[in-house]
């Protein structure tokens, strides 16, 4: 491109003092250096048109030879229109690096990637160069579409840097998220206190859920939950379902806010999509622009105005990709509200789910455990015995002739004796053992790592404790005593015969005169 004016300038300044020297001396020399002179004004012609004009009037001066002071005149002013252009060649170059130097600013924003930082370096150390050098424009210009291309989410270059990270972010909070709702889930689950008939389920359901939840089984596991909740004993029917369609309704919102961010993400790749082809085009603008100028200042106009051009497609596209990343902020708040007010309503029914069971497992006269209760105590306590061989013993201990109590002083004193006595015999054992109301005026007793001779020990001081409590009625003594039957568990024993071998040796108890301790 014939627009390295340094170059030629510097010859041309050359060639014009040679000149002068040749003709100064050599008559011969003389006429070779005009028509050089001539010729090489003829090189530089196309630059401006007043230079052109003084090129064409200096050729003219040289070839044929006249006034020499006309000819310094012409070399004066040819001297002015060169320096004038290299002004003008120097206001160019400066907005070229200013324009530059804003596009890459405003890549650099984009990315937070310290690989991509230092491409975007490397390429603005040949900015200076290439503004001064026009001719190396296009190659940097290349380079930029390429570095603004590697910026693409989730584009097909093999080189992906994170717009500002933000994907990766969103992907968290889904993540962060989808952990939340599954936990809430598997607490949900944990809380049903799921019995024999749903416990397949459970566990079925616990294994989808504990093998990562993602937002689009939410619906399905929830209406599983529902079949699990009604397999289950817990809540009032009504009020649990209550919850469950509560849930559902704020698990909808999450999965909303899921399949939004998918579009806005979307919607992000497009934008971006957008903007690399319109940079695109204004850079092939460019080229055209920089092939197509012949003189300086249209070629100046050009390359400012695609690049302006250029500059301001990024700031629409920042702007664009910071409201939506302000609308994105605002959602995903209201929706950190919503999974909030989620788990503390979950918390809630739980805790009301674990009274109820609490209650379910309590008897209400005594505060005792109920039989319930008891039957898992037996349970646990036979499966070490089957497993470990940690033998244990039980009790059961019948009130005397409680009728008669009742039918002497009346029902509600007959249930005022029920307590004491409870708070008697729990006061009379240790705090391993585990004592339950068993129905009536019976209750059980679990002596663990307990042999029968000890349990028997153990039940004489209980019948004792019982004997010796000072009941009273109106004023009036009340002599209560209680009968026990003490069993150890053996080898072969299921569930039911321990408590059978105790009730049998309560029955001896009783035949053989009450308020005594019987062993199996
Ligand atoms: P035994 O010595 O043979 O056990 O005589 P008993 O009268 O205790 O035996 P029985 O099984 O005939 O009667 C049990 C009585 O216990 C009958 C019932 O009224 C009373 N009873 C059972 N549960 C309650 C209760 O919750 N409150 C009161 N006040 N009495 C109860
Ligand atoms: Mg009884
Ligand atoms: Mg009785």
């Amino acid at each position: 491109m014939a627009l390295e004016q340094e170059d030629w300038k510097l010859k041309f300044k050359e060639l014009a003092q040679e000149c002068e020297a040749l003709q100064q001396n050599v008559e011969a020399a003389h006429a070779l250096n005009r028509s050089l002179t001539a010729q090489l004004a003829l090189g530089v012609r196309g630059q401006s048109a007043t230079l052109d004009a003084e090129l064409d009037q200096l050729r003219e001066l040289l070839l044929k030879p006249g006034n020499p002071g006309t000819l310094d005149k012409t070399f004066g002013r040819v001297e002015r229109q060169i320096k004038l252009l290299d002004d003008q060649r120097l206001s160019v170059s400066g907005d070229i690096r200013n324009a530059f130097d804003r596009w890459i600013g405003q890549l650099k924003g984009l990315s937070q990637s310290e690989a991509f930082a230092n491409l975007l370096k490397n390429t603005a150390k040949r900015v200076p160069d290439a503004s001064e050098h026009l001719y190396k424009l296009s190659g940097l210009l290349l380079e930029m579409v390429e570095l603004q291309k590697g910026l693409l989410p989730a584009s097909s270059s093999t080189e992906t840097y994170e717009l500002n990270g933000r994907g990766d972010t969103d992907a968290l909070e889904v993540e962060m998220l989808e952990r939340r709702v599954a936990d809430e889930m598997l607490k949900l689950i944990d809380a049903l206190n799921v019995q024999s008939s749903g416990l397949a389920l459970a566990r079925q359901l616990i294994e989808r859920i504990e093998a990562g939840l993602k937002s689009a089984d939410i619906p399905d596991l929830m209406s599983e939950l529902v079949r699990l909740a009604r397999l289950s004993a817990g809540l009032e029917h009504q009020e649990f379902e209550n919850y469950l369609i509560n849930l559902n309704e704020q698990l909808a919102y999450v999965q909303e806010f899921l399949s939004q961010s998918q579009d806005e993400e979307r919607q992000a790749f497009e934008a971006h999509q957008h903007l690399d082809n319109a940079v695109r085009q204004n850079v092939r603008q460019l080229h055209q622009s920089v092939k197509a100028s012949n003189d300086l200042p249209s070629l100046k106009l050009a390359v400012s105005q695609q690049l302006a051009s250029i500059v301001s497609t990024m700031d629409q596209y920042r702007s664009h990709e910071s409201e939506r990343e302000k609308r994105m902020q605002v959602r995903y708040e209201s929706l950190l509200e919503k999974v909030d007010q989620m788990e503390v309503e979950a918390s809630r029914v739980r805790s009301r789910m674990e009274e109820e069971q609490l209650r379910a497992r309590t008897d209400p006269l005594t505060g005792l455990p109920n039989r319930v209760s008891y039957d898992d105590q037996l349970k646990e306590a036979l499966g070490r015995w089957q497993r470990y061989q940690t033998p244990f013993a039980i009790a059961v201990v019948d009130l005397d002739r409680f009728k008669e109590i009742n039918d002497a002083y009346g029902h509600l004193a007959g249930d005022k004796v029920l307590r004491l006595v409870a708070r008697v015999l729990q006061r009379n054992l240790r705090g391993s053992d585990f004592i339950a109301r068993y129905g009536g005026e019976e209750f059980v007793i679990i002596f663990p790592s307990t042999v029968g001779t000890d349990a028997k020990s153990a039940a004489d001081k209980l019948r004792d404790a019982v004997q010796n409590s000072p009941f009273h009625f109106r004023g009036e003594p009340v002599q209560v005593t209680a009968s026990i039957g003490v069993a150890q568990v053996g080898a072969e024993d299921a569930e039911e015969d321990v408590f059978a071998r105790a009730d049998a040796a309560l029955y001896r108890a009783k035949e053989e005169g009450r308020n005594k301790v019987v062993s199996a």
